[in-house]
């Protein structure tokens, strides 16, 4: 105790956790899968201050969602070899009622190449196992299926009262991912006000009871 560690993990994970960050900066005309199932607002925030969401690379619960979600890869590409490929990026481009022309973009966990059917695997981690499979994260499935063109994803769930997984085989439209980029669905849900780095700021705040 006192001494400086020869190894600092501490550092080491924030260090990952920061370059990863920095490996996806947000661009104007860029929409990520994941903006298109939470409150519309947070993207315009997260353009115009950026460094209020900073703290959220180190927090106990992200590292973990990180590490199991290293942990589920590795040990798939270690099972199943070729054909599973991690961190899949992919992007479309679609054309909004106005004309503008923006990019849709995305990170599957995993895709599997089984035959010629290819497969996405979400990994979800959570603190507990309440009303599963959450709408959010189907929701985030179908639009991968869309993006990747996947026959499937699979939704996996590891917490710590259950590892479970649920099928999406549903396809987002492009009709649907472009009504979501010009939704205005303020907070798309009233629990996302409780876990917003904006909600110092928001004045469409739902404040918890
Ligand atoms: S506080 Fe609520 S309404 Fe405001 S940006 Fe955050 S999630 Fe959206």
């Amino acid at each position: 105790m006192g001494e400086e560690p020869l190894l600092d993990l501490v550092n080491l994970l924030y260090a990952v956790s920061k370059e990863e960050k920095e490996k996806h900066p947000r661009k104007a005309d860029t929409y990520w899968v994941t903006d298109l199932v939470r409150c519309a607002l947070k993207r315009e925030y997260e353009l115009k201050y950026p460094e209020l969401v900073e703290k959220e690379i180190f927090t106990p619960v992200f590292i973990l969602g990180t590490l199991v979600h290293r942990g589920l890869q590795e040990l798939l590409k270690s099972i199943m070899g070729e054909g599973v490929s991690t961190e899949v990026e992919g992007s479309r481009e679609v054309v909004l009622p106005d004309g503008r022309k923006v990019i849709v973009e995305g990170r599957a966990d995993i895709v599997v190449k089984i035959s010629d059917e290819m497969i996405g695997v979400e990994i979800k981690t959570a603190r507990s196992d309440y009303e599963l499979p959450k709408p959010q994260h189907v929701d985030q499935a179908r639009i991968y299926n869309w993006l990747f063109n996947l026959n499937q994803t699979i939704l996996v769930y590891i917490t710590p009262e259950r590892v479970t997984q649920y099928l999406v085989s549903d396809k987002a439209t492009e009709d649907e991912v472009v009504s979501r980029i010009t939704s205005r669905k303020i907070p798309r849900y009233d629990w996302e006000c409780k876990y917003c780095s904006y909600s110092v700021m928001c004045p469409y705040k739902v404040p918890s009871k």
